[in-house]
């Protein structure tokens, strides 16, 4: 295992569209230690997910996994470890919903995203085989901030800028002054 490097915000990495996975990379041994290696530096940074190009590398892979004892995240419910390779996002309810999202690639801010509220992902799983999901309220947004780093979208892109009052604020003062329970 090795925790890996971060790239932040600026760096061209992060504006690529990642290139989709093959089906005969899934059995390398690289393309293992990649995944070994998303999960041990998403677990190390205490992030939700962790998107491929977030460590360096542009193709089609991401993880996501969450628990209520989350201190970047408290009580926002759980959801087990997965990879999820060459995924798309079908919109199935497009009410929306807004939530203060952060990432791994932009330290220190988070910002009022809004976005869907129900999603349908279709993915790979290690083993090749397509799998669906669906997702809504605050995992359908984990899964969209993730999935939109595999087409080099960040949240910040998304952040509606309001003369006098754009949502975006700093991770002490969000605490502070924005939501004091978090
Ligand atoms: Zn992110």
């Amino acid at each position: 295992m090795s925790i890996r490097k971060i790239a932040r915000l600026g760096h061209p990495i992060l504006r690529q569209k990642a290139r989709e996975v093959t089906q005969n990379e899934l059995q390398s041994s690289e393309f293992n230690r990649l995944i070994q290696d998303l999960k041990d530096t998403m677990e190390e940074f205490g992030g939700l997910g962790l998107a491929a190009p977030q460590i360096y590398e542009s193709i089609q892979v991401a993880v996501i996994c969450f628990s209520e004892g989350n201190p970047r995240y408290p009580n926002m419910g759980q959801e087990p470890l997965r990879v999820y390779i060459n995924p798309k996002i079908t919109i199935l309810d497009p009410t929306e919903q807004s939530y203060w999202e952060g990432c791994l690639s932009i330290p220190e801010l988070r910002g009022l995203v809004v976005r869907p509220r129900k999603i349908k992902i279709t993915y790979w799983n290690e083993g090749g085989e397509i799998q669906d999901k669906t997702a809504e309220d605050f995992l359908a947004t984990v899964f969209q901030h993730e999935l939109d780093h595999l087409n080099g979208v960040l949240f910040v892109d998304l952040i509606k800028p309001i003369p006098g009052k754009t949502e975006l604020a700093f991770v002490e003062e969000f605490r502070r002054y924005i939501q004091p329970q978090s």
